[in-house]
């Protein structure tokens, strides 16, 4: 048995190390997203963590804050906001501060996920 998860936000997977139950909730260790696992065999599969937009955002921006010891500017809240419109208007958490609503621009975008916070201070 796999014991690779897929991410369906970030599109990248990573590896459990623990046995699953077929019920759990893992973070997706690149991105900060919660995932509900649906299946563990044949192969496991995950889906983003059914909850209120607002509350799905927020966690997952802490937690990848969390797993890159990262923190908050005074912006925090006007860009979650700016998030949040944009999941409204365009389906997903696309980056407000981005013209291009593409995958690589969901929240945390590509570029943050390779490490711009500490090449150029912040995300984008
Ligand atoms: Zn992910």
């Amino acid at each position: 048995m796999s014991n690779r998860v897929f991410c369906p936000v970030c599109l990248v997977s990573f590896i459990i190390k623990y046995p699953l139950k077929g019920k759990d909730t893992v973070l997706c260790p690149v991105c900060g997203a919660k995932l509900e696992i649906t299946a563990v065999s044949p192969e496991i599969t995950a889906r983003r963590f059914p909850q209120a937009p607002e509350a799905e955002i927020r966690e997952r921006a802490e937690n990848f804050a969390r797993l890159r010891d990262y923190v908050f500017n005074e912006d925090k809240d006007s860009v979650i906001e700016g998030l949040l419109q944009k999941n409204e208007a365009h389906g997903d958490f696309f980056c407000p501060c981005k013209f291009d609503n593409i995958p690589e621009n969901i929240c945390p975008c590509l570029e943050t996920r390779r490490n711009r916070v500490i090449k150029e201070g912040m995300c984008f």
